[in-house]
């Protein structure tokens, strides 16, 4: 009796729940699924911080709120901290450090290009797969983020546009801190939640998720025919090139996850982004280049160029734009097209997870 008291004791977090699952629980204390969605579309679509409080709801919704969220209470909402917020000399990336109830701190990034805007998103706090050249892999892996954490970064960029009187988020990347594909179950209930038409309204389409190429995820992507884009992270065409940047290579080797790939194709039909860190004599030679067209030969790929932003626990360089160029039309003769990434933001730490990092070293330093 005391461990089922002490469980059902612990407060939920209501942006966790998918619109079924708000409408099952405010079922079950007998209200209408009209009342579910007008709580939905305050938390998602209004964006307000504040649902205990609203006004506007009808008077069984505002009791059941008063009831059941707030301290002690059966629900919470999840408001991360804003506890850094940068702006690139370029005014075109934003920055921000966000800390979670467990102060955790982790990393939601805005880029604006033409008036357009994308959201990067984190999925873990800090990453397990140790990419030697990635700042979050530096740090090691801390522990996935929840559905609802994933979504309050959604909320967080939302309300900055609106706030500075912009346009709202058009796209999201999931390429900020961590391995979507290493916490699969809470990274689709967020994009469940996050592309609901009657909430946040980011449809699948403008949604992509970045993988270092954990190979049982891709292909239950494809299974569950999930319709968001998917980017794979290469870095190396070999076998040993790859796995001296990418350890997690050693459990999902290069020839497996181009099978997977391959899968996903035929399952879906979908383009796949590949992205390639390009660092200066390591990853950057015309062999190199050929040797990746020959791997993706068949696939409907499009190469993503991302030259290097230096960490502190990595000593490679970036490749110089000449080189960078010459890649690209190696790749282009194999036909495969490809772009090469502006390093914007440079000046903010733009890198996954290196706001982070460089917090805890100036932390650290007693600043
Ligand atoms: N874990 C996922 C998504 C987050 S990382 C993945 O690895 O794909 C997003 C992208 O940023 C990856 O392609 C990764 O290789 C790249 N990246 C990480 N650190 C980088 C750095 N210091 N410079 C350039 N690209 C980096
Ligand atoms: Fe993790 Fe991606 Fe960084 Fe690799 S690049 S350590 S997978 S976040």
């Amino acid at each position: 009796m005391t461990t089922v008291a002490a469980i059902s004791a612990v407060p939920r977090p209501l942006l966790d729940l998918t619109f079924a699952e708000l409408e099952r629980e405010l079922g079950a204390s007998g209200l209408p699924p009209v009342h579910a969605r007008a709580l939905w579309r305050a938390a998602h679509q209004e964006l307000n911080q504040n649902l205990a409080k609203e006004n506007g709801f009808v008077p069984p919704l505002r009791r059941w709120l008063e009831q059941n969220l707030g301290d002690g209470k059966r629900f919470f909402l999840d408001a991360p901290t804003e506890t850094d917020d940068i702006a690139s000399a370029d005014g075109l990336t934003r920055k921000f450090l966000l800390r979670l109830a467990d102060d955790q701190t982790i990393e939601t990034v805005l880029m604006s290009f033409k008036g357009r805007h994308t959201a990067c998103l984190s999925t873990q706090a800090g990453c397990a797969m140790g990419c030697v050249f990635c700042a979050t892999g530096q740090m090691g892996f801390v522990r996935h983020l929840r559905p609802g954490e994933i979504v309050a970064q959604v909320r967080h960029a939302q309300r900055a546009l609106r706030s500075a009187g912009h346009d709202g988020l058009r796209n999201l990347v999931l390429m900020g801190m961590g391995e979507p594909l290493h916490n699969y179950e809470a990274v689709m209930t967020a994009l469940e939640i996050i592309s609901d038409r009657g909430g946040l309204n980011i449809g699948p389409s403008k949604i992509t998720i970045s993988t270092v190429g954990v190979v049982p995820g891709i292909l239950r992507l494809a299974e569950e025919q999930r319709p968001y884009h998917l980017a794979v992270s290469l870095h190396g065409a070999t076998e040993a090139e790859r796995s001296a940047l990418v350890p997690a290579s050693a459990r999902w080797p290069l020839a497996e996850l181009i099978a997977a790939c391959r899968t996903y194709f035929a399952q879906t039909g979908r383009r796949i982004f590949f992205e390639w860190t390009l660092i200066a004599g390591a990853n950057d030679s015309p062999a190199q280049a050929g040797r990746l067209g020959k791997l993706l030969a068949g696939l409907d790929a499009h190469v993503n160029l991302i030259p290097l932003n230096p960490t502190g626990g990595f000593a490679g360089t970036p490749t110089s734009l000449d080189a960078a160029k010459a890649f690209q039309s190696i790749l282009k003769s194999a036909g495969i097209p490809s772009t090469i990434r502006q390093r914007r933001g440079i000046d903010v730490a733009a890198g996954c997870g290196q706001l982070r990092a460089e917090k805890s070293r100036t932390d650290r330093a007693g600043k």
